[in-house]
């Protein structure tokens, strides 16, 4: 009886000080980021930490359009941002353009590595512990294998960097066509399409989803949603392009249109293009360029754009949308309007 007391006891002793340990887990704060090259073929990114622990689960990388993005969880970016405590050594800098550090939620930091070239392949993580004897502290070490020409050539294209942000997805199927194709599938479709097309002609291109997903998490606020989103831009997206179909009770109505926020004069310039190059190549009955206050729009820093691709409740451009041939022709159309926004002058 006595020992079992005991052992209960003992047991609600671990429990409390484990609940103990997770409510007080401390965050890691960034130290310092270095880029340089350990050989010819493989660069090398070390990003030093102390004041926590940190493991496997705590880091995801993604390697895209010459951008390779780093999400750790539980940590702080301390000091470190773009202007101290990131170091891209000479060795480096014919890879490495930019470095930028945000802290996109609590206890939630990015980092993201511009390269100068169109980087593919794979990512190697490790985690070293401080070496004392030799002044480092704890660090994540990320190996890049170069397999890219470092004479890419950018074309037309510069290196800008373009969101692309494929409208719902997830829980939020968007609006859905009287024959049941949904807004999320074609708004994800022609970005997919129009992300080839902009990589081929020298743009670098975030996506703010490239599945079938909720980009924040199932059921949150709408704002939390949109957030997560604007989120995905990195600091010098040089445009944003939210991707949608509209929607009506009446099957008739039907078109396309562009949104701008109210006064954005860059955004309204995007919208413009955008909407003569989806009226050339799309066919569809042209309902103008609107300014609203879309929550993308007003929360981007860089010029933002909203469109309508067509009516998905219209059953003639419901079929149009779900096509292979008329998505492949809608991403051509953005292609076009990104291509003329930063060719032909003006207010860049
Ligand atoms: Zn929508």
């Amino acid at each position: 009886m006595l020992k079992k007391i005991l052992t209960c006891f003992t047991l609600m002793l671990v429990l409390t000080c484990a609940a103990t340990t997770t409510a007080f887990a401390k965050a890691a704060e960034l130290t310092g980021i270095t880029a340089f090259e350990l050989d010819n073929d493989i660069l090398r990114i070390e990003i030093s930490y102390s004041g926590g622990r940190l493991d496997f689960g705590n880091i995801s990388t993604e390697l895209s359009s010459g951008i390779l993005r780093v999400d750790l969880n539980n940590t702080l970016p301390g000091r470190v941002s773009r202007v101290s405590g990131t170091q891209i050594q000479s060795s480096a800098r014919e890879s490495v353009e930019k470095i930028f550090v945000n802290r996109t939620q609590e206890n939630y930091t990015r980092i993201q590595i511009h390269f100068r070239s169109m980087i593919e392949g794979d990512v190697k993580v490790s985690l070293e512990p401080a070496n004392r004897s030799a002044k480092k502290s704890d660090r994540i070490v990320l190996d890049v294998k170069k397999n890219f020409s470092s004479d890419y050539d950018f074309g037309n294209g510069d290196g800008r960097v373009i969101v692309l942000d494929p409208g719902h997805g997830g829980s939020d199927s968007g609006a859905i066509g009287p024959s049941g194709v949904t807004e999320k599938s074609v708004s994800l479709a022609v970005s997919l399409k129009a992300q080839k097309l902009l990589i081929n002609s020298g743009y670098r291109v975030v996506m703010t989803r490239t599945t079938d997903i909720d980009v924040a998490a199932p059921g949150v606020s709408d704002a939390v949603e949109l957030q997560a989103r604007v989120d995905k831009a990195p600091p010098n997206a040089d445009i944003f392009i939210s991707v949608h179909c509209n929607a009506f009770s009446n099957t008739h109505a039907n078109g396309v249109e562009t949104y701008h926020a109210p006064g954005a004069v860059k955004g309204s310039r995007l919208a413009r293009l955008l909407n003569e190059e989806l009226e050339r190549l799309g066919g569809l009955n042209n309902r103008g360029v609107k300014a609203a206050r879309f929550y993308v729009m007003t929360h981007t820093k860089c010029p933002a754009s909203l469109i309508e691709l067509g009516f998905i409740t219209n059953p003639r451009e419901e079929q149009l949308l779900a096509s292979n041939d008329y998505q492949q022709k809608l991403a051509q159309a953005i292609t076009n309007a990104v291509n003329r926004y930063f060719n032909q002058g003006g207010f860049d």
